[in-house]
């Protein structure tokens, strides 16, 4: 396996960066996967981007397909979104009272979001799902939160359960997930015989709209919309995260694709348009339980915080329809062409996309859960990663993130992907 040995060569700056980082900073990150730990060698350090492309220490440019991990829908540094920030910075940067802007952020989400009546705005979107899971056993006064394996809510004690993402070992104490029950993905017998079996202990099933943690393992047809129904069955709430898919895979988030209704959502990522804002929303009658009208506490400093809240306003008045068609016909082409590729080469892979989300796996077999997604060659996928950067492909440096695609991917960024897919196909055959 890969471990995280510095290759000063490849990348002399990021690695002295990286050195000096490492004793300040626990692994030299602020961030796992940031560290490169999956794929081996040195974790660029970057110093900017533009539209689709990012600079690294030692001046080496890439085409970003990981986009702060879905945070930019518009890449880097996109005119209207920076010069919103400046603005709002300009008239100051917090102030811990209601603004304009974190109203008219919050009526774009519920303008955009049929399912959401009422939100609140966080910083994160591990603050999304925690505070979410909380409103769901305040509302319904029982301990048990169902989740997926391979889904990953953010760092909350009980949502890191066989979490996808990097989380895939712990270190938690036995208590910190006893409320927690962890079922395989895409198995809706599985889920329907827990809620059998303890159906009136359950607050609340959460799960991906669409996994994104471990891989991307789309939901089979109706899986999303049979899991509100068992739900509702037995009085628990159906929390979906959409922190990757809202106002990603469409203006009013995946679910809406789909026409399923959860009672709570949470976002992040895309509508903070690259600064920090998340949020969790439902129906107004159980938002209306958080205080100061209800019982169930959450606060923030910084929640609505004015820079956040105009760069995601900017953000997603410039995602209109034909922006998300575009960006799902984008996501086919580097899909398709990374296919072709591996293909060719003969490589054992599956490439699995949902709109414009999509990941490779190397494996030969279906991958509907997260059982089937680790079983890949994630030695294989380390290869092809460091194949593709040398090429000027930034791609994630893990197997089990999805790449993700910007509006800002232009015809010569994607020249540039389809140009090194070969070589690094190659490399791995
Ligand atoms: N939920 C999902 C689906 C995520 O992918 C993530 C982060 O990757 C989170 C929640 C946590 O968000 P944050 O990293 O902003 O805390």
């Amino acid at each position: 396996t890969p471990t995280a040995t510095v290759f000063p060569r490849e990348a002399p700056r990021s690695a002295a960066l990286f050195d000096r980082a490492r004793a300040v900073t626990p692994g030299g990150v602020n961030s796992p996967v940031r560290a490169f730990r999956a794929v081996g060698g040195t974790p660029r350090f970057l110093t900017r981007g533009a539209g689709p492309l990012v600079t690294d220490a030692d001046g080496r440019e890439y085409v970003d397909l990981v986009n702060s991990w879905g945070a930019l829908l518009h890449g880097h540094a996109e005119p209207t979104v920076v010069a919103a920030v400046r603005e709002a910075a300009s008239r100051g940067t917090t102030f811990g009272a209601p603004t304009t802007g974190e109203l008219r952020l919050a009526e774009a989400i519920t303008g955009r979001v049929p399912a959401v009546e009422r939100v609140r705005l966080v910083g994160s979107g591990t603050e999304a799902t925690m505070s979410a899971i909380r409103l769901a056993r305040g509302a319904t006064g029982r301990p048990v939160v169902v989740k997926f394996a391979g889904c990953y809510h953010g760092h909350v004690d009980a949502l890191l359960a066989s979490a996808g993402s990097g989380a895939l070992t712990l270190g938690l104490p036995e208590q910190a997930t006893e409320d927690t029950i962890v079922l395989p993905y895409n198995d809706l017998d599985a889920v329907r015989s827990t809620f059998e079996r303890h159906g009136d202990r359950i607050a609340c099933l959460i799960t991906e709209a669409v996994p994104a943690n471990m891989g991307v393992v789309p939901p089979r047809p109706g899986f999303n919309a049979d899991l509100a129904a068992l739900c509702r069955e037995h009085g628990a709430l159906f929390v979906v995260d959409e922190v990757i898919t809202g106002f990603r895979s469409g203006p009013g988030g995946w679910c809406e694709l789909e026409d399923v209704s959860p009672d709570l959502l949470t976002f992040g990522k895309a509508m903070g348009g690259g600064l920090p804002a998340a949020a969790f929303g439902g129906r107004a009658e159980l938002m209306d339980r958080l205080a100061p009208d209800g019982p169930v506490y959450q606060a923030g400093t910084l929640s609505g915080n004015p820079l956040a809240t105009a760069a995601g306003l900017a953000a997603l008045r410039l995602a209109d329809a034909d922006f998300y068609a575009r960006l799902d016909r984008v996501a086919a082409e580097v899909a398709d062409a990374a296919d072709a590729a591996l293909t060719a080469a003969g490589v054992p892979h599956r490439v699995r996309r949902a709109g414009n989300l999509f990941s490779v796996f190397f494996t030969d077999a279906d991958v509907p859960d997260h059982a089937a997604a680790t079983a890949q060659d994630t030695d294989a996928y380390a290869v092809f990663f460091h194949a593709m950067l040398a090429r000027g492909v930034y791609l994630p440096p893990s197997a089990f993130e999805a790449w993700f695609v910007s509006g800002a991917l232009d015809a010569e960024a994607l020249a540039r992907v389809r140009e090194a897919l070969p070589a690094a196909a190659a490399a791995v055959s």
